[in-house]
């Protein structure tokens, strides 16, 4: 056996496979693959095989694509038959909200070129007659997904990764890791069998790689022990069906390709034909997770009892839907464990802390995402970045304080909420509230209802005060939600008066020490800020792409505060962490702090803000304290609120006068009550995120998931005024190679009266598709929808008329001038 590899995979499932073959495929000799016992041995020999083109998140669209396309091709590399049957795939809706949430995730497979095609209950019955259609509204159809073997592509891939230089080794075990500074020492145990169980044996080996990459399915939780990581990977129960032959497909069957695998949604099931039969597999509820602390030996390729009555619902849901399964009876069950994360979506990308070091872990849909899962990762780690943003998916979105009980709750959520109606402004409920700012309560009482990020309460909007239970769960919907008549009332009040938003969950980290300045200046893009001053910088990945947006502060000469997206803690702790621990040497001693639970935020905007703060902020001369001499436009100053020390900015991300008050977590509380009294004269309101967020598109500002990410560079974002091209920075010569691919616009629509557009939308000009947006919502300056997004370079010209597909139309589209609302920054820098 080979003891010395450029990149050691571990775990032969789809997975793991893909991603061998992946890397040998981008080029790199050296790989190995090491599978505790047979290929194929996981969670991946029990899959039915689907392979659902459906997913509302672009990076898993693109995803599910390259495996689909991938699929198809293997037979003719490999000369095996990976068992793909491209029957097309129904996706049907019982009610008209379903059919809403279809054209939105239509928008999704637009904007990455996936076929679809809408279908009437009529046609469906025409095409596919035992399908019941009476109640049906109608149906989405995939023509070119189906199913596949799970074992067949998995020999396929494997057989693809041996034909590029891969060694596979079966029955070893990795039992520990070892990282010398610059490589990882792996010791490896032979199994063996033992009583039918796969035991270790005395007989071990170490290996030595360069990178190393786990893909090892339920045994993810072992996996992060022997790494020292915590991650959310936890299986949960899955089980489907597999009935005798029905007469009736057996009959229409004669004259009839292979019927598509069928999606009732509402009924929470899929059905594909299985040797005349049917298999049913339901997402049903109550399936609990299973092995939250390991895999235990005597698991092998094993089942868990069937429980059918969990799953009675959906079952006669079936025949409901297909009224001739009912004759049919029982052939045979599954019931296995699939892994699962708190949002359902795998972990992909660089372990926290730790060097060369890959996690592909808790794939639910393994099977449709091995493929492209493989070929994204083997670039991320070949080419040091992927085509695709895969921020969304990395490991990191979790922090650390994140736990077992956490997983397990989140993840039976997750598993439970596969069918459900995916609202765009959906909020899950489990595990709720967790991580809540002191202030908490007090906004409760105001009615705020509350969405998460990062595992932080945070306001969405303040409803009505003695709101029922449900009600932000009815305000939902794909149109403007119950809640779009308060969201409007918080942005007006900002622009016309003020208004108060709870900040808190914002990212903070202290850079310090004699190499921080010098860093920095390497680490971002733009100018590094003077004492007492800020400004707006990005950190860039290797391939010049925006790893992170951050407010930067300067303290003192070698303090800096760097402040950045709040759901992006622990993504932004790791690289900002490993940067330093790589460039201290040159740059001398740097210290990094994480500070986001020591600090909280409240961002007070809108013309009669400064009137507010008036009231409260004590010192010698409160009368021009605030005023543009003594504090001018983006920047800091210490700050007396009260009793609250104050680490005040003069920034507003919605674009009016404001300040972003920063202040000790134990002192909130006071702070708020303070401001409460304060505000209460000018009639100030209190603001959440949603109108934030339409507020902050009216000023062309862009937010760090949608128009920022390692899919595009600040140039192509628009964002030259803060990149610095006349020094040096990390990134640079690789953004500037990459030149301006597609370019970041402010869009203002005339959209339908009842909607605005949710930032996923596709991009027309003279009927060729031309962008998308990335972001979207309503202005409540302009009177009408917004958006942002990423159009061809050419059409980012002010006054470029455009069309936005939303509910299968096209609506007008106007590319405007950046910063539509106040694009001189008159009301940010107003004096007083
Ligand atoms: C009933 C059921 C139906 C399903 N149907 C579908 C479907 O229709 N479509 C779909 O896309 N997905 C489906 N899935 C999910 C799918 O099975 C998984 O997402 C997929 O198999 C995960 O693949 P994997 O390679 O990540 O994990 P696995 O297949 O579990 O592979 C992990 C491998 O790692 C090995 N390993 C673990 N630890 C070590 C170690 N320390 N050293 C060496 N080797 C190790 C294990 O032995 C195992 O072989 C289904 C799951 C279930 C339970």
């Amino acid at each position: 056996m080979k003891t010395h590899v450029k990149a050691l995979v571990i775990g032969g499932g789809a997975v793991g496979t893909s991603i061998a073959y992946h890397l040998a495929k981008a080029g790199w000799q050296d790989v190995m693959l090491l599978e505790r016992d047979e290929l194929t041995s996981g969670s991946t020999w029990h899959a039915a095989g689907l392979l659902p083109y459906f997913n509302m998140s672009y990076a898993t669209t693109w995803i599910h694509d390259h495996s689909i396309k991938l699929y198809k091709t293997l037979e003719q590399e490999t000369g095996l038959d990976a068992g793909f049957f491209v029957v097309g795939n129904l996706r049907m809706a019982q009610t008209k909200a379903r059919m809403d949430e279809y054209m939105l995730y239509a928008s999704t497979a637009e904007t990455v070129g996936v076929p679809f095609e809408w279908m009437t209950p009529a046609q469906i019955k025409e095409r596919w007659p035992l399908v019941r259609t009476d109640d049906l509204e109608g149906a989405i159809y995939h023509p070119t997904d189906g199913y596949i073997n799970p074992a067949d592509v998995t020999m396929a891939m494997a057989k693809g990764a041996r034909q590029r230089g891969v060694t596979i080794e079966r029955k070893w075990q990795v039992d520990g890791y070892d990282w010398t500074g610059s490589e990882w020492r792996v010791t490896i145990t032979k199994m063996v069998e033992k009583g039918g169980n796969l035991v270790p044996s005395e007989e071990q080996q170490v290996i030595t790689a360069e990178h190393v990459v786990t893909a090892t399915g339920n045994h993810a939780q072992r996996t992060a022990r022997l790494l020292g990581l915590k991650i959310p990977a936890i299986p949960v129960e899955h089980q489907f069906i597999v009935t005798e032959p029905d007469p009736a497909l057996v009959e229409w069957r004669k004259s009839n390709e292979q019927h598509p695998v069928l999606r009732d949604a509402d009924a929470k099931w899929y059905v594909r034909e299985e040797r005349g039969g049917w298999i049913l597999g339901p997402y049903e509820r109550g399936a609990p997770a299973r092995f939250p602390y390991g895999v235990p030996d005597s698991f092998r390729a094993d089942l868990f009892p069937l429980d059918l009555d969990r799953i009675e619902e959906e079952y006669m849901s079936m025949i409901h839907r297909i009224p001739s399964s009912e004759e049919v009876g029982l052939k045979d069950d599954f019931n296995g464990p699939i892994c699962y994360t708190p949002d359902g979506n795998p972990l992909i990308g660089p372990a926290p802390g730790l060097r060369n070091m890959w996690l592909a872990e808790g794939f639910s849909f393994g099977i449709t995402a091995a493929g492209g899962a493989g070929h994204y990762l083997a670039q991320l780690m070949v080419e040091g970045e992927a085509e695709i943003d895969m921020a969304s998916l990395d490991p990191k979105r979790f922090g650390d304080w994140m736990t077992t009980d956490y997983a397990v709750v989140k993840n039976e959520e997750a598993y439970e909420h596969v069918y459900i109606l995916h609202h765009p402004d959906e909020e899950r409920p489990a595990a709720r509230p967790l991580r809540t700012s002191p202030a908490y309560d007090r906004q409760k009482e105001k009615g705020a209802q509350f969405g998460v990020v990062n595992g932080w309460e945070r306001p969405n909007y303040y409803g009505p005060v003695d709101a029922p239970e449900s009600f932000d769960h009815d305000a939902r919907s794909f149109q403007r939600g119950g809640w779009w008549e308060y969201a409007a009332a918080e942005a007006k009040a900002i622009r016309e008066g003020v208004g108060l938003i709870d900040a808190t969950a914002f990212t903070k980290h202290m850079v310090t020490g004699p190499g921080a300045a010098a860093f920095l200046d390497w680490f971002t893009t733009n100018k590094l800020p003077k004492v007492g001053r800020i400004n707006l910088t990005y950190a860039l990945t290797d391939a010049g792409t925006t790893r992170t947006e951050y407010t930067i502060v300067r303290l003192a000469e070698d303090r800096f505060y760097l402040v950045s997206a709040g759901a992006w803690s622990a993504y932004d702790a790791d690289f900002l962490r490993k940067a330093v621990e790589d460039r201290e040497p040159e740059f001398g001693r740097i210290d990094v702090q994480d500070v986001t639970t020591q600090w909280g935020v409240f961002a007070i905007a809108g013309p009669r803000s400064r009137e507010v703060l008036n009231r409260l902020v004590r010192d010698a001369e409160p009368s021009t304290v605030l005023s543009n001499k003594r504090f001018p436009w983006l920047s800091c100053r210490e700050i007396e609120l009260g009793m609250v020390p104050v680490r005040a900015l003069r920034v507003a991300y919605t674009g009016e006068l404001g300040w972003e008050l920063h202040h000790p977590i134990e002192m909130q509380n006071h702070l708020w009550d303070r401001l409460m009294e304060a505000g209460a004269p000018s009639g100030m309101k209190l603001v959440g995120a949603r109108a934030q967020n339409w507020l902050r598109q009216e000023k062309s500002y862009r937010a760090f998931g949608t128009e920022l990410g390692r899919d595009a560079t600040p140039l192509e974002a628009g964002l030259d005024r803060f990149v610095d091209l006349s020094k040096e920075f990390h990134g640079k010569a690789a953004m500037e190679g990459i030149g301006i691919r597609s370019k970041c616009v402010t869009l203002l629509i005339d959209g339908p009266r009842d909607a605005d557009p949710w930032g996923r939308e596709a991009l027309y000009a003279g009927g060729e598709k031309v962008g998308r947006l990335t972001s979207g919502g309503w202005s409540a300056a302009f009177g009408k929808s917004i958006g942002m997004g990423y159009v061809r370079p050419d059409l980012a010209t002010p006054g470029t008329k455009l069309k936005l597909r939303m509910f299968r139309e096209l609506w007008d589209a106007e590319v405007c001038e950046d910063s539509p609302y106040d694009p001189t920054n008159a009301t940010i820098r107003s004096d007083g």
